[in-house]
């Protein structure tokens, strides 16, 4: 009867698997090919006239728009570099809002007319491409009959060379806009709101005496993944279709013993991790730690920080990698935020900070009292944007995989607040009772204003259940989740880390205009910012229940689902500050409204189908196949004479019964009509067709705990979580 069983298959394939070995020198050195693959400005300064390379420096430094006049210069030079190293098409690669990487290739060859084939790659068509863009979401934003987009090279971010055994490409990072240049990506947002950030920064150094350089922000992404073998990946169609398990009954070793956490690191798993820093390395990404995470199966890569717009891209790069370099392997690697429920789900937390070169990092406590009182009001922006836009934040890391982390005791809680570490909040605390005389920690460091403490160095600590922490020289965002990209989260704290920076840009030129002192200014906005917004710092535990019932004394959201959060975008007060700070326009934001509710609607409705099938054919007939085997027995045992006990049978007919209820019920769910509004469709299916998933799940976890192990058809979590 198990003749079939894809699961016991499955577990033959996985025992027979040979792993590859290193595919190359292991006595390589990293430094000889970091950056191999890359367009970088030392391959450019090589390899372009003077004038011409000065001019793409001033872009990539000072994002001025690049000449066109160089364009063609830049091109032939990037052509030339490409060829040699074997490619033979180019591709505008974009991030169109499916929040995965989009790319066009085209040849570099053209008919020169006389049937022979010349290598063209023009100026024109390294800054500019035309993808079909009607296939990709645009929330309304495209009329039907006008199906182009426009892609635009980023020339911050550089090009490189994508390898593949058939054949390498030369890759050009691009924005996406529609033809009237609304933005149909996440990267043009990205530009636009660093802009706006860099601006406000700006008049603030120039407050505090600098003539500042362009100031920009940085990013640092922690990518949690699993790992499981590529055998049962292909046995479960749940993982296949929506990239989470939807069946599985709790494994009889969880991650209690915590003895997965930075343990050693399983031989072959370290075999796909070196293979994985190696391609990263040739394309310029510095991947600098790996460990261990929490749950068993479970990694975590964290890159070294970089502009956040070349750090958007790579982190794009690093999830395509991952995901090739892991099918190499014989693994697949799952981004999903949750594939494995009763398990620890995967986050990417977003380390943020913004500086330049002549003044560093603006996040980081300074040596000199003055420096330290520029660092405090940087740390009040933070505060205030914070407090005012949480709701944004929470919007920007919506999506129904993310739901079952957020607020579920592993992860941070859907309230955003902010953990400052004892000693910082001791200080903004004493701003707040109006002048700060003493500090808590026996500091070294003067303030500069004369009514501050002297503020140690490296304040930060360790806080795990905050969503958004000091951590010494950063913020750490800790509620993106795996899968998203961090552009999203890092487009609204640049943009409302903007509004901040320009209501006390503004607060201190006007205190300033009527004859106030500046120590005296620069006092007077810390106390009116912790005053006004000090709610938003909270230093306890993010995931016990009694936070849920301070925070909304406090008067902060707590927007549970991604229904809850996705109304943020479309406030008014949205749709005035991202316009102010000419981020998006109200047509951009709407559509990226719709946009978030529909792929919320088609994810979860993946996810429901899948459970429909798999519950109907595949688990339900296992189900009944040991039904069938019991009630045999029983049969045979009463034929010949002996007493049967009925306990057994009845104790897989209940939840088997329980099972096929369910699954009618979901089916009814996913038949009935829904709601035409966008927003009445997702609270449909929040409210609705999940529970309805919910009970099927429940119904056939039960099942697997009872019926027969050489009938059960799907691999178990036991089995995909410690076999590696
Ligand atoms: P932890 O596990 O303690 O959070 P990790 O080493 O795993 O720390 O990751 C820290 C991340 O923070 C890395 O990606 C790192 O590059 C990034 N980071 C460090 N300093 C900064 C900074 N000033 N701005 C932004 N990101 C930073
Ligand atoms: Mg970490």
């Amino acid at each position: 009867m198990s003749g079939n069983n894809v699961r016991l298959q499955a577990i033959k394939d996985v025992e027979a698997y040979v792993p590859p070995t290193a595919s190359f020198d292991i006595g390589e050195a990293p430094g000889e090919i970091f950056g191999e693959n890359v367009f970088s400005v030392s391959v450019m300064q090589r390899r372009l006239p003077k004038s011409v390379f000065k001019s793409v420096v001033a872009t990539i430094e000072r994002s001025e728009p690049l000449d066109p006049l160089v364009a063609d210069a830049v091109a032939s030079a990037m052509k030339d570099w490409a060829m040699e190293k074997g490619a033979t098409h180019y591709a505008h690669v974009f991030y169109p809002l499916t929040g995965m990487t989009a790319e066009k290739h085209d040849s570099f060859l053209e008919p020169a007319g006389d049937g022979s084939a010349l290598a063209e790659f023009s100026g024109k068509t390294l800054i500019q491409g035309e993808p079909d863009a009607s296939s990709f979401p645009n929330g309304g934003l495209r009329n039907t009959f006008e199906a182009r987009g426009y892609t635009g090279w980023d020339v911050m971010s550089p090009a490189y060379v994508l390898e593949n055994p058939n054949g390498n490409t030369l890759c050009i990072p691009t924005v996406f806009v529609s033809m009237t240049g609304e933005a149909l990506d996440h990267k043009t947002p990205l530009l636009r709101s660093q802009q706006a950030m860099a601006t406000q920064a700006e008049r603030i150094l120039r407050l505090f005496g600098h003539t500042p350089d362009r100031v920009v922000s940085y990013c640092g992404p922690e990518q949690e993944y699993f790992l499981v073998d590529r055998h049962f990946f292909l046995a479960r169609p749940d993982l296949l279709n929506a990239g989470r398990t939807l069946f599985g009954h709790k494994p009889p070793k969880g991650q209690e013993f915590d003895d997965h956490y930075f343990g050693a690191i399983p031989e072959r798993v370290l075999g796909f991790m070196m293979d994985t820093e190696r391609e990263l390395f040739k394309l310029g990404i510095p991947a600098k730690t790996r460990h261990n995470e929490v749950a068993p199966g479970q990694f975590e890569v964290a890159p070294m920080f970089e502009r956040a717009n070349v750090a958007s891209d790579h982190q794009q790069l690093l999830m395509t990698i991952f995901k090739s370099v892991a099918q190499k392997h014989g693994m697949e690697c799952l981004f999903h935020e949750k594939p494995f429920s009763g398990v620890n789900g995967s986050g990417k937390h977003v380390n943020f900070s913004f500086g330049n070169t002549a003044q560093g990092n603006l996040l980081l406590p300074g040596d000199t009292p003055h420096d330290n009182a520029q660092f405090l009001v940087f740390c009040a922006a933070v505060i205030r944007a914070v407090h005012l836009h949480g709701g944004l934040l929470r919007s920007s890391v919506a999506s129904a995989s993310n739901d079952h982390r957020l607020g579920a005791n592993e992860a941070p809680p859907a309230i955003i607040s902010i953990f400052l570490g004892e000693q910082l909040a001791d200080v903004f605390d004493q701003i707040a009772k109006g002048g700060a005389t003493r500090s808590k920690e026996k500091g070294t460091l003067l303030v500069g204003v004369d009514t501050l403490p002297p503020l140690g160095q490296d304040p930060g600590d360790r806080n795990r259940t905050s969503p958004f922490a000091f951590t010494g020289n950063r913020f750490e965002f800790r509620a993106p989740g795996s899968m998203q990209t961090v552009a999203a989260p890092m487009v609204v704290i640049n943009t409302i880390m903007a509004e901040a920076m320009d209501y006390i840009a503004t607060f201190l030129d006007a205190k300033l205009a009527a004859g106030t002192e500046f120590n005296e200014a620069v006092q007077d906005v810390l106390t009116e910012i912790v005053t006004n917004h000090g709610a938003v710092i909270f230093n306890g535990n993010g995931y016990s229940e009694e936070w849920q019932v301070e925070a909304e004394q406090r008067g902060l959201k707590n927007l549970r689902t991604t229904v809850d959060a996705l109304p943020e975008l479309v406030t008014p007060e949205a749709v005035e500050l991202f316009s102010t700070y000419k981020v998006f326009n109200e047509a951009e934001m709407h559509s990226r409204y719709e946009i978030g509710l529909e792929q919320y609607v088609n994810s979860v409705g993946v996810e429901a189908r899948s459970t429909l099938e798999l519950g109907s054919t595949v688990i339900l007939p296992a189900a009944v196949r040991y039904q069938t085997e019991v009630a045999t027995n029983l049969a045979a045992l009463k034929a010949v004479g002996v007493e049967a006990d009925l306990a057994p049978l009845e104790a897989v007919s209940v939840p088997l019964a329980e099972l096929r209820a369910a699954l009618a019920a979901l089916g009814a769910a996913l038949a009935a009509e829904t709601p035409h509004d966008a927003l009445a469709e997702a609270a449909y299916t929040r409210d609705t067709v999940i529970p309805a998933m919910n009970a099927v799940r429940t119904a056939a976890d039960t099942l697997e705990g009872l019926v027969a192990d050489d009938l059960w058809p799907l691999p178990t979590y036991q089995e995909m979580l410690y076999i590696l």
